[in-house]
């Protein structure tokens, strides 16, 4: 079986697909109020160019593709793909992150697609903040998709939250407590200033230590497993729970040693690290008629790219080009 390593000897077996940069909230840490620019079809990769990388990725030894975006259920036709992608020879795991607008439309059909797991990003429990963070109505919905989700059996369910200082930070502990009755893995993510434009500033990052001191307000918390660290994530229970926690200091701790993940964006290039510039354009060379064997070669090349580290901590960091609904967050 082929296995991709990169230059710091870590194994790459995950690529994130962004599907669309188009979303159906403007969340304010992430989306333009206007949304995205209209583009035409051409310059986004067709399914069949996404499946071609894909198996490509798979055949060298990726073994977990996540669709992500934009909003990946809002692009006609993805049951089809992730049909396709499930059905690839190696049957990757694949997976979903959604806002989880349109969810209990879809979650029955995700699961009979092949969808292995879902994770539902959700900053806010109340409907006014909801509304005020994401520049649209519709807590109600995105809590029966959860529930739909989890009837379908797309499980263990994963809600993703971004505390931000005095906009949500405070809704930590009603974040945990959600736990202690729902099989849930509730997963707290420091904001990240990837880009200019946000409209939340690097000092409303709620560190990982801030957010710890939180949930122990509620319980003692208990590191889960042997190490507590699950790819990004540092998971803990609270005591008595039936779910999990999880903390992911994407800034104040580097947790780039664990990185496994190569990154696909809906317009075609090929990304070794979410904070990295560094991309290659495989929307071009795949219309130029390039071969399987030339894909295999870059996508080898991104894999030795891909940096040590992400430099968000640095002094000279400077904001990138893409927001995360560009990138695929
Ligand atoms: N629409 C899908 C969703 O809402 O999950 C997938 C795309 S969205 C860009 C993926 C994740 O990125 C969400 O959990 C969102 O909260 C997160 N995100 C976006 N901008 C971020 C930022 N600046 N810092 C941290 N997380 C961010």
């Amino acid at each position: 079986m082929m296995t991709l390593r990169d230059s710091f000897s870590r194994k790459i077996d995950y690529l994130r697909i962004s599907v669309t940069d188009r979303c159906n909230l403007r969340c304010r840490y992430c989306m333009p109020e206007q949304g995205v620019p209209s583009v035409g079809h051409q310059a986004v990769l067709s399914y069949e160019e996404l499946l071609r990388v894909a198996r490509i990725a798979v055949e060298l030894g990726v073994r977990k593709i996540r669709l992500t975006g934009g909003e990946p259920l809002v692009r006609k036709g993805l049951l089809g793909f992730i049909t396709q992608l499930c059905q690839l020879p190696q049957r990757p795991e694949v997976t979903l992150t959604t806002n989880g607008l349109l969810l209990a439309d879809y979650a029955a059909d995700l699961k009979q697609a092949g969808l292995s797991r879902i994770n539902i990003s959700l900053d806010s429990l109340q409907p006014e903040r909801f509304a005020e963070m994401t520049r649209r109505e519709g807590l109600d919905r995105v809590l029966l998709g959860i529930e739909a989700a989890e009837n379908a059996g797309l499980t263990p369910i994963k809600i993703n939250m971004v505390p931000i200082l005095g906009v949500n930070a405070d809704e930590i502990a009603d974040f945990g407590r959600l736990t202690f009755t729902r099989p849930w893995q509730v997963r707290f993510i420091e904001f990240m200033p990837v880009s200019s434009g946000l409209e939340y500033t690097p000092e409303q990052l709620y560190s990982a230590s801030r957010i710890q001191a939180d949930l122990q307000q509620l319980a003692p918390l208990a590191t889960e497993g042997s190490q507590g660290i699950v790819g990004p994530a540092q998971i803990y229970r609270l005591q008595g729970a039936l779910g999990t926690v999880g903390i992911i200091p994407a800034v104040s701790e580097h947790f780039c040693g664990s990185c496994n993940r190569l990154r696909l964006t809906a317009d075609g290039q090929l990304r070794p690290c979410l904070l990295s510039e560094q991309e290659i354009d495989l929307l071009a060379i795949m219309r130029q008629g390039c071969s399987d064997e030339t894909l295999a070669e870059l996508l080898g090349k991104s894999v030795l790219d891909k940096p040590e580290r992400h430099g968000l901590r640095e002094a000279d960091y400077a904001p990138g080009k893409r927001r995360m609904h560009g990138i695929g967050g």
